[in-house]
């Protein structure tokens, strides 16, 4: 396919799931949680594009040079674009960065990096776009994302971590929750990578040097392996699509009621929420 073609279809085809899935509006006021990867940059530079005025949200996790070069990198996109960019530092809230956290928390709790690290992500992006004002948090998860999110819901035996699934949060309503959305749920992460490259946005291609020996990596190969991956995919996420309103009602009637947590006061199923729970050394 041309290029000219395939960066037409791309745009056409996120602009048709903010639309099916009234993932946007203009009255929204969107923040973009922007990692300095492809995904989120790419995001950011289309709902900027498409005229919704995204702000940008960077999590520095003082990971080395990593961060440092994914730091710098959405720096000057923003800057190219006349983005409001903001940071926030770890280093700067908790006096040390994400490495050290886990190393502590993992010396108690059994857990995968991947999912400590998205646990405080997501406390931050949660807190901070509530305090600017934000109505939309935009994230940079792809369709490949989200068929090894589900397989591994499935494997883990555990249903109910898929309820925040899908293109819109949607279990928790609550004043204090900023509702998280994904305008790229139905692209290919290879398609992401070539209209990135295509673009020549400033971005690193290298995958996060602390994701290893997931389940998530697994999968991600086996499905890449199969012939018809695409199609694959695509079959997971839409018969999962299927469900989810069904298992949101299912599970919802079960619910505990939502608390606010006795540390940090955001909005919690326990008394004190994971991010507290885990971070207990760090904020008590
Ligand atoms: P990950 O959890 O690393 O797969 O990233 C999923 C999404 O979370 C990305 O597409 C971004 O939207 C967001 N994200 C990841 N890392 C950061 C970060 N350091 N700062 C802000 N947002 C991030
Ligand atoms: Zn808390």
């Amino acid at each position: 396919m041309k290029s000219e073609h395939f960066i037409r279809n791309f745009e056409s085809g996120i602009a048709e799931t903010i639309k099916k899935y009234k993932l946007l509006d203009k009255k929204d006021k969107v923040i973009v949680a922007c990692s300095g990867g492809k995904d989120s940059t790419t995001v950011l530079y289309l709902l900027h594009k498409f005229g919704f005025k995204p702000h940008a949200l960077f999590i520095d996790l003082d990971m080395g040079k990593w961060s440092e070069i994914n730091k710098q990198n959405i720096k000057k996109f923003c800057g190219e674009l006349g983005i409001k960019l903001h940071i926030v530092s770890l280093k700067k809230q908790y006096g040390c960065g994400i490495c050290y956290i886990k190393s502590v928390i993992r010396s108690k709790y059994n857990l995968n990096q991947c999912i400590i690290c998205g646990i405080i992500k997501r406390w931050i992006l949660n807190r901070e776009s509530r305090k600017l004002g934000m109505t939309k948090i935009v994230t940079g998860h792809n369709l490949d994302d989200e068929a090894q999110n589900v397989l591994m819901n499935w494997m883990k035996g555990n249903m109910k971590l898929s309820l925040n699934l899908g293109p819109k949060t949607g279990t928790i309503e609550d004043k204090k929750f900023v509702t998280r959305i994904k305008p790229l749920y139905f692209m290919l992460e290879k398609d992401i990578k070539k209209y990135s490259k295509l673009r020549n946005f400033p971005v690193q291609y290298k995958r996060c040097p602390c994701a290893i020996g997931t389940y998530r990596i697994d999968l991600r190969q086996i499905l890449d392996e199969m012939k018809n991956g695409r199609k694959i995919k695509q079959n997971i996420v839409e018969n999962f699509l299927k469900m989810l309103p069904k298992m949101r009602k299912y599970f919802n009637s079960e619910n505990s009621a939502l608390k606010y947590c006795t540390v940090c006061e955001e909005p919690s199923r326990n008394d004190i929420c994971n991010r507290c729970k885990l971070m207990e050394k760090f904020v008590h």
